[in-house]
C-alpha cells in the first residue's frame, strides 16, 4: 500500500463518513530545487475536539515516518496532514489556525476541496469558495494519472 493510502486508510479510523478527494500532483512551491508533491483532501465527521485532532493527525504523520527535526522549512517530507477546515469554526491558538491559511492561497488545497464540496463557504469571509480559484491559477496542478489513489489490482496509486 503506498504511503498516501495508508494514510487515509488511518484518518478512516477517525472520521465518520469519510469522504476523499481525487489525487492531485502539485509542483513545488517556495522550496524549488525538489520534487513535485501528491495532494488530497479528506473530509468526515469526529467527535474529536480541533486539538485532539491535530494530536492524532500527528501521530499519522509520525507513524508514517515524519520526523520534523531532519526537515528543511518548506522542503521536501514524507507526509503532512493539515487542518483545513472544522466546520464552520474560526481557530487561532498556539497551535491551531483555522480555516488553515492555505485554503485560499494554495490550488492544491482549494482545487481538491472544490471537487469534495463544491459549494461550501468560506467561514470567515462567507464568500463561496469558488470565489477563490481565480487567485490560485496558474500554480501547477494536475490531476494525477487518473486521480484515484488506487488504482488496479497492484495497488500502486
Ligand atoms: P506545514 O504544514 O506548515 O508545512 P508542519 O506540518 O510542520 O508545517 O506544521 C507546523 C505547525 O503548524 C504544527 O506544529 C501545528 O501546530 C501548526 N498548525 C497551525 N495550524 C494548523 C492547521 N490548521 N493544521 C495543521 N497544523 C497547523
Ligand atoms: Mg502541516
Amino acid at each position: 500500500m503506498t504511503l498516501l493510502a495508508s494514510a487515509v486508510h488511518a484518518l478512516s479510523g477517525l472520521l465518520d463518513v469519510l469522504r476523499v478527494s481525487p489525487l492531485y500532483r502539485s509542483s513545488p512551491r517556495y522550496v524549488l530545487d525538489q520534487p513535485d508533491f501528491l495532494n488530497l483532501v479528506v473530509g468526515g465527521g469526529t467527535d474529536l475536539a480541533p486539538d485532539e485532532l491535530l494530536d492524532a493527525t500527528q501521530a499519522i504523520e509520525a507513524a508514517h515516518g515524519r520526523d520534523r527535526s531532519k526537515e528543511r522549512h518548506k522542503g521536501p517530507r514524507t507526509l503532512d496532514i493539515d487542518l483545513v477546515l472544522y466546520g464552520d469554526r474560526v481557530i487561532r491558538s498556539g497551535r491551531l489556525t483555522v480555516p488553515h491559511p492555505g485554503l485560499t492561497e494554495r490550488a492544491f488545497v482549494l482545487v481538491p476541496l472544490l471537487d469534495l464540496a463544491p459549494d461550501m463557504v468560506h467561514p470567515e469571509t462567507g464568500r463561496p469558495l469558488r470565489d477563490y480559484s481565480r487567485a490560485v491559477e496558474g500554480q501547477g496542478i494536475y490531476l494525477h494519472g487518473d486521480g484515484r489513489l488506487y488504482s488496479g489490482p497492484s495497488g500502486r496509486a
